[in-house]
């Protein structure tokens, strides 16, 4: 029986135009399906546009109607494919990660670097590709990109221009295709879900990013605090450091705690785990109660913190939900 697909259009260079202004999304799914008879004629297409967006515009708001299309019509469709600008398709790959628990059908998010219409598009290679995946049956979310398939939670945005935009940070691709087709790699693939599959779509939309620099002045937790941030995520030296010397972030992390704040600290090293009880630098953050993100991307940190504080204000529950993977984010078990 052939496959329903479902194909999501979120806008994107993908289906973007020329405009005096640069490109811009000005394709509809109409649009993009006619170009792809290959698809529509081995699968079963149903096509629904639901944003028109470069994806520097997609933020919280637009992450829950994407999740509430996908919960609406999973048990209509054996997989769903949503195409999605690549600038910020890793944070909504992280994020739908944890909006959609359970999932039991493949949700694939793509994209491309140059428009369907250009001559020497990558779309059509990365579509085909999506659609391959979301024919698997394999629960979860991903990113189908230039022949290759990465867990949603895992993918980072690497390049600005090669097609090969995306990389799959500290865990394998769940697929690569070669001459034999799509080879899954099941040790890569998430575990199956358990649980019912649920919407849980509230997030908190004040966290904060900080990438640390030497010298930091520490006062921009005061300034968040006045600004009710309730979360952030420090992307800190090397394995786990902070400078406490003139400028002391540890105090500072001191008064964040005591105010409530949630603060979650990785690498600014793209690869490998983050151990904040390597230094002296990073046990003074510690003992302050931070969290640490050990392998987590910065996007899979920033949108799970988003979504816990979207969940709870416990800090003992936020504390267990982040020593646990929620979608294959985590590998590095908490010590
Ligand atoms: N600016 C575009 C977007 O993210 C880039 C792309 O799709 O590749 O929507």
């Amino acid at each position: 029986m052939r496959k329903r697909i479902l194909l999501l259009t979120t806008g994107g260079t993908i289906a973007s135009t020329p405009t005096a202004e640069g490109l811009a999304p000005g394709m509809d799914g109409q649009d993009l399906a006619r170009r792809l008879p290959f698809l529509t004629d081995r699968y079963t297409v149903t096509v629904r546009d639901i944003l028109h967006l470069d994806s520097s515009n997609i933020q919280p708001e637009e992450w829950q109607i994407i999740a509430r299309h996908v919960f609406d019509s999973r048990e209509e469709y054996d997989g769903i494919v949503i195409t999605h600008g690549t600038d910020t398709m890793a944070y909504t790959a992280s994020v739908l990660s944890f909006l959609l628990p359970g999932i039991r059908i493949p949700v694939v998010l793509t994209g491309a670097q140059l428009p369907i219409d250009h001559p020497l598009t990558d779309a059509l290679e990365n579509l085909r590709l999506a659609f391959a995946m979301a024919a698997t049956g394999q629960a979860g979310v991903f990113l189908a990109f230039d022949r290759r398939v990465l867990l949603g939670c895992r993918a980072v945005k690497t390049r600005t221009k090669d097609f090969n935009a995306f990389e799959s940070v500290n865990w394998p691709p769940v697929g690569v295709v070669d001459a034999e087709g799509l080879h899954l790699d099941a040790a890569a693939l998430p575990p199956e879900p358990t649980a019912p599959c649920a919407l849980r779509d509230c997030l908190c939309k004040d966290v904060f990013l900080i990438k640390l620099t030497p010298g930091l002045n520490p006062e921009i937790f005061d300034m968040l605090l006045q600004m009710h941030y309730r979360g952030v995520v420090i992307e800190a030296f090397g394995a786990g450091g902070l400078h406490f010397i003139r400028r002391d972030l540890i105090a500072k992390l001191h008064k964040a705690a005591q105010a409530g704040m949630t603060v979650v600290v990785c690498s600014q090293c793209l690869y490998e785990s983050s151990d904040f009880t390597l230094y002296q630098a990073g046990q003074k953050a510690l003992a302050q109660g931070v969290i640490q993100g050990y392998d987590m991307t910065t996007e899979a940190a920033v949108t799970k913190l988003m979504w816990v504080l979207g969940q709870t204000g416990e800090q003992e529950v936020i504390r267990e939900y982040f020593s646990r993977s929620l979608a294959g984010e985590l590998a590095v078990r908490p010590g």
